[in-house]
């Protein structure tokens, strides 16, 4: 092979372009995994998150958040994890029960104790429990003996990096600072890519490509490569928002967002919105609160999400467009009177509640409509593996990707006929 040529091409290192670079690499095979984002070591600062973190609309008055580094958007999430179910499956279509198996024994899935609740959290849940509102205890994808004293520690949550170390080791190709344009399709095969790295336009060739590029970036691609019914069943962007309230005397500290939630049982749910100092710096900039810049450790938070319905268009210049159902606006609305109730209840006061704000939109590629059962697209040898994929509004999304991408490296594997997978190598360092 040359230099350009490869078994498998992966655009994007997200938690899904990872996995399959990581599985597919132990079996030997020539993997190239392309990023648009930079390759650095990630801090949890308000300038380190500022320089990756990228907003984009999806609705009307709603703008959902992406990365663009090595590991994708792993480097910015809040290691919430609800596992996928057996509707999860029916509604994909396709049974990952056997690689749930496997992720749940490779991956830190834990159950986090009241050790691990701050102060401001636990002000909340016994509020919201006092209410009526028992709030109770997620898993989370944290590898608890990076937590001292149950406390916050951005190096605990599991992030793609830790899979894309081990590709490296096992000889997958990492180019990083490159932009995928358009998949170069031949004859009516998917043949490689054209990138753009550094100010050059260059091709890289594959016997399978995957976009793993993310909701936000594989419509595109795919439009551009031909595929025309991309978002025919509208999609889903989960939107939500925050109610803050200051209570004197409080000493909140860091927190991982979201480990406590209640389901109101009408598709919204009420979640604990702590989080650490630096996120809520963000937070008050981008809703223009300067006077509360640095109130977080006296502040209490709850965290509003609804289950959308699918529904809205997507754009042949891959932009998404939604307008949310009035039945939608009143349950949020509604939820927003109960939120505050819990914030008064645990003594806030100057009580807020922060713009709209959306989730990564699922639900815009369907396995049998535009996707064949292995993920391969109408162009043969094309495929898509990433977030556009998630069926299931009411899930965490990163368990089930990481199961998907495990079934496609097998299949890939297989249509290649690799050597089988050998043991997992040591792990070295990620580079540009
Ligand atoms: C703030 C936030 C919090 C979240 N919290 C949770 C949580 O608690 N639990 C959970 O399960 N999920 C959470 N998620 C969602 C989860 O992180 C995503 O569902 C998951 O990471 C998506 O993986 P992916 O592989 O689809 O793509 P991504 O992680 O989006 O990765 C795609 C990658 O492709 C790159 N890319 C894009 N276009 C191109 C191109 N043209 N060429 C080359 N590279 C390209 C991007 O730079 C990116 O690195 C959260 C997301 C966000 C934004």
């Amino acid at each position: 092979m040359d230099n350009n040529e490869f078994d498998v091409i992966v655009v994007g290192s997200g938690a899904s372009g990872a996995t399959l670079a990581r599985d597919l690499s132990r079996r030997s095979l020539k993997v190239l995994l392309l990023e648009r984002g930079a390759d650095r070591p990630m801090a949890e600062t308000l300038s380190a998150i500022a320089a990756i973190a990228r907003e984009f609309p999806v609705a009307e008055g709603l703008k959902a958040t992406t990365a663009y580094t090595v590991g994708g958007a792993t480097s910015i999430y809040f290691g919430v994890c609800k596992l996928p179910t057996a509707d999860t499956f029916d509604k994909l279509g396709i049974d990952l029960a056997r690689e749930l198996d496997e992720v749940r024994r490779e991956l830190p899935v834990v159950e986090v104790s009241d050790a691990f609740l701050p102060p401001q959290s636990v002000a909340v849940r016994d509020s919201a429990r006092a209410l009526g509102y028992p709030m109770k205890t997620h898993p989370m994808l944290l590898d608890t003996s990076k937590c001292p004293d149950g406390r916050y520690s951005y190096e605990a949550k599991w992030k793609a990096t830790a899979f894309i170390e081990e590709a490296l080791a096992n000889g997958a190709v990492l180019a990083a600072r490159a932009k995928v344009a358009k998949v170069i399709v031949e004859d009516g095969r998917a043949v490689g890519v054209e990138y753009r790295q550094g100010g050059t336009v260059r091709k890289a060739y594959g016997k399978k490509i995957v976009l793993c590029a993310g909701s936000p970036a594989t419509p595109k691609l795919l439009i551009d490569a031909g595929i025309d019914n991309v978002g025919s069943r509208g999609f889903f962007c989960k939107p939500a928002f925050m109610m803050f309230g200051s209570v004197p005397g409080l000493a909140g500290r860091d927190a991982f967002l979201g480990m406590t939630e209640c389901d109101l049982g009408n598709g919204v749910t009420l979640g604990d919105g702590a989080m650490t100092a630096s996120l809520f710096k963000l937070f008050m900039l981008s809703n223009l609160k300067l006077t509360r810049l640095f109130s977080h450790a006296g502040t209490v938070s709850v965290a509003v999400a609804l289950n959308d319905a699918p529904g809205g268009r997507i754009d042949a210049d891959g932009s998404y467009h939604k307008r949310l159902a009035p039945a939608e606006l009143d349950k949020l609305k509604a939820a927003e009177g109960i939120a505050r109730k819990i914030l008064e209840h645990a003594g806030a006061r100057r009580i807020f509640r922060s713009r709209y704000v959306a989730g990564t939109p699922g639900g815009v590629l369907w396995v049998g409509e535009h996707l064949d059962h292995d993920l391969q697209t109408r162009i043969p040898d094309l495929y898509v593996c990433d977030q556009s994929l998630m069926p299931d509004v009411r899930i965490t999304p990163l368990v089930m990707l990481v199961c998907l991408a495990r079934r496609l490296a097998n299949h890939l594997a297989l249509s290649l006929q690799a050597q089988p997978a050998t043991a997992p190598a040591p792990s070295g360092e990620v580079t540009a």
